[in-house]
This record gives C-alpha cells, sequence and structure tokens, in this order.
C-alpha cells in the first residue's frame, strides 16, 4: 500500500492523536493502581516480618571487624608456600578446618591446601594469621566470598580445641612486623 506523502500527517496525528493516547494512558494508570493496591495489601501486614528478615539477613552477612584488611590491594605473593603453609598445615593437624554445617563440628577431610581466611582476592594478605587448611572440596566451596563474623568466631573456637600448645588460632588478614621485614630481606636478597 503506498500512502500519499500529504496524507502522512493526518494519519500519524490519528495514530497518536489526544484521545488514543489518553485511553491508554488511562488503562495504564488503572492496572498499575490495581497492581500497587495489591501489593501494598500483601506487604502492609506482613511489613515488620520483612524488615525483621532483611535484618538478620544482613547481620548475618556482616564481616568480623577489626582483622582488617587494611586496603582492597592484593597481596603480590598470591599463594601460601614453604614455611607459612607448612606451620598453618600444622596448626590444624594435617585436617580440613572448615565446619561441617555453619559453626557446628568439623569437616574430617585431609587438608589439601592452605586458603585465605579473608579472601586474597578482596585484599587478604597471604600471612599465617589469615590461612586456614581445607579440603579440596571445601576449598571449591568457599570461593572468594568474604567470610562473615560467625564464620571466623567459628573457626577461632575450633582452633582452640585442636591447635597445638602456643600456636596463633585468632585470625587476622593484617602483615605483622615480622613478616614484613622478611619479606624484605627476600626482596632485598632475590635483588642481589
Ligand atoms: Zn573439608
Amino acid at each position: 500500500m503506498v500512502i500519499p506523502a500529504d496524507a502522512l500527517p493526518t494519519l500519524l496525528a490519528s495514530m497518536l492523536g489526544p484521545a488514543r493516547t489518553t485511553r491508554r494512558a488511562n488503562i495504564l494508570d488503572d492496572v498499575f493502581a490495581e497492581v500497587s493496591d495489591q501489593f501494598w495489601a500483601f506487604l502492609a501486614p506482613n511489613l515488620w516480618w520483612l524488615i525483621l528478615l532483611l535484618l538478620v539477613l544482613v547481620i548475618l552477612a556482616f564481616p568480623i571487624l577489626g582483622r582488617g584488611p587494611n586496603s582492597t590491594k592484593r597481596d603480590p605473593w598470591r599463594g601460601f608456600r614453604f614455611a607459612a603453609k607448612e606451620t598453618v598445615m600444622l596448626r590444624a593437624g594435617g585436617r580440613c578446618e572448615a565446619p561441617r554445617f555453619f559453626v557446628w563440628g568439623r569437616c574430617s577431610t585431609v587438608a589439601a591446601e592452605v586458603d585465605h581466611v579473608i579472601p586474597w582476592s578482596k585484599g587478604g594478605p597471604t600471612v599465617i594469621s589469615n590461612g586456614q587448611a581445607l579440603c579440596a572440596s571445601h576449598n571449591r566451596l568457599k570461593s572468594a566470598i568474604f567470610p562473615p563474623w560467625w564464620y571466623v568466631h567459628g573457626l577461632e573456637r575450633r582452633r582452640n580445641r585442636y591447635a597445638p600448645k602456643g600456636s596463633k588460632v585468632r585470625v587476622r588478614a593484617v602483615l605483622n612486623d615480622e613478616e614484613r621485614a622478611s619479606r624484605e630481606r627476600w626482596s632485598t636478597n632475590r635483588r642481589k
């Protein structure tokens, strides 16, 4: 069908004309009003429960405070090796340190990896105080999740039971002076 050019403005006007637009807008308004009425009718009696649920979820996901890291900058040393790896493994007695269920129990599998408690990708440094021994499947499960406060507390509580006397069980995602100094020594030696 060929539309004559001089008929186009009239045609467009009839398509977008005021009468049509208003009718469509009215229908949309009605639908919107209906949906929002139903939404509030459902929400209003349940609002307190939903706020409470949200609050609980926020509290459960909250990270532990005051343990670092001090920045999100990634540690140039990524993996646990040599003495650091050995110390974490010894502290764990070679067994996975993950809980069996939330904060209860302890995984009974042999540890395969030393992993960062506060993830390396989130600024957690590769230091003994930020290391945990994990089995292969717990290591895969954990990935790069920033652990909530209760995970860290649970880990420390379990460690108090199995870690050899004198070993440091507290999780800290910060380099101590000794570690900083030993890294400096290492890099100066390498440059020589
Ligand atoms: Zn495990």
